[in-house]
């Protein structure tokens, strides 16, 4: 099948032809600046191998921008598909799913409503996802939509991992507790490293580290817990969010430098992290690069995103009753050995033993980095959230 995966932001737009029976994808890009200035259009034949970078393209809102992409799908010259009857089904990502979901979903008046409801709980994020979504039903009103939720895989947490230790009325009125995200990563991640073990009944802890990052223990396919909480704020430190912080440390910023709320959730969302650390970028090949020039601020960046990835791989290993493998994904996870390297050094007493040779080169496709010798697997998992969401379309329109 022809999947349509589209990942609509507040003003980007990112898009993927993939075809499920073969795996691969035939076209890409991106809109970004809709509804701003100086709008441009990325788009990637992957079949040709022509590409349009950042095109100056007038996109005033999201509505144009799909239609641009659409257009350029089809085109006679540079498309890949004659029309758009070629395309099975569109799959969105959607980020915040609530308790409602713990799978993807055939779009309909039902999901759309409580998509809408749940942007109290995800304000930047869901309703620009279903700007998509709606523009899409009337631009291709036969086209089957399945959308595909960030929190949907970490739905099986118990209880005492999901709640919050706050009145019980913020979370029964408030909907208060950890959801997780990124949970399509963690989910083909965890599966593949499963099938790279060899068994099902496993215990794998995911540690998904890009720009934003979370880390997840699953035991038997199954999410028991996972780092970010109600939003992705909690958790690991990442490019520019603080991640884990005494939860005071807000209030008291917010009075000594009188603060809105707002503000206050932009410094700790925009301006922490990595960033805030190192202070010049929250780019990780950045703060390496300044380490090894001796920058000190880089270094003690670097050591803190690896102390604490390292804290909550021992934690997860507690809370699975062990580790079978621990694998890496994300653009950091998947590429900067450096990472791989600060956060297992020392977990040798545990049974994990990265191969510090091997793991500096780089290696295409899924990898295992740990020694033989090693009892837990460490592996780097090149993550796909965009075959999973096509994979979940095709699955549903089936
Ligand atoms: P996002 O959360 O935006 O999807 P990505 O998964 O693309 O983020 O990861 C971006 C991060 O990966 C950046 O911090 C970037 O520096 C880091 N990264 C990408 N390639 C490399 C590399 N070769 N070496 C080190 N870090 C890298």
């Amino acid at each position: 099948m022809k999947i349509l995966v589209i990942n609509s932001g507040s003003s980007s737009l990112k898009f993927e032809l993939i075809d499920t029976e073969t795996k691969k994808t035939l076209a890409k890009g991106i809109c970004e600046r809709i509804g701003i200035s100086n709008q441009i259009f990325t788009y990637k034949n992957k079949v040709t191998g022509y590409n349009e970078i950042e095109k100056p393209t007038p996109m005033q809102d999201h509505k144009v921008a799909i239609q641009v992409v659409l257009e350029k799908l089809q085109d006679k010259t540079n498309g890949v598909i004659s029309s758009m009857d070629d395309v099975d089904a569109i799959g969105h990502r959607v980020v915040h799913g609530g308790e409602y979901f713990d799978d993807a979903v055939l779009v309909n008046d039902d999901v759309i409503k409580k998509i809408e409801e749940l942007a109290d709980l995800a304000p930047l994020h869901n309703p620009a996802n279903l700007m998509g979504i709606k523009v899409i039903q009337k631009l291709l009103p036969n086209t089957p939509q399945v959308v595909v939720f960030d929190t949907a895989f970490h739905q099986t947490m118990p209880d005492y991992a999901y709640r919050y230790p706050v009145p019980e009325e913020d979370y029964t009125e408030l909907k208060v507790r950890k959801y997780g995200f990124h949970g399509t990563s963690h989910k083909f991640v965890s599966n593949r490293a499963s099938e790279l073990l060899g068994k099902k009944d496993s215990k794998i802890i995911v540690c998904h580290l890009g720009n934003g990052a979370s880390i997840s223990a699953v035991k038997n396919g199954k999410v028991i817990d996972t780092s970010m909480g109600l939003t992705p704020l909690a958790g690991v430190m990442m490019g520019t969010r603080c991640g884990d912080i005494d939860p005071a440390v807000p209030l008291y910023i917010m009075q000594k430098r009188n603060l809105s709320a707002s503000e206050t959730d932009t410094r700790l969302n925009k301006k922490s992290g990595l960033l805030g650390i190192f202070g010049k970028s929250s780019d990780f090949r950045d703060v390496q690069d300044a380490m090894i020039n001796g920058d000190k601020r880089a270094k003690l960046a670097y050591e803190m995103f690896c102390y604490r990835v390292r804290s909550y791989i021992g934690s997860y290993i507690v809370a699975l009753g062990g580790v079978d493998a621990i694998a890496f994904t994300g653009g950091i996870g998947e590429n900067a050995f450096r990472a791989r390297e600060g956060i297992c050094r020392g977990l040798e007493f545990l049974g994990i033993e990265l191969d510090y040779e091997k793991n500096k080169e780089m290696i295409s496709g899924d990898v295992e980095y740990s020694k033989p010798t090693s009892k837990v697997k460490i592996y780097k998992i090149e993550t796909a959230e965009e075959l999973m969401i096509a994979n979940d379309a095709a699955r549903l329109v089936k």
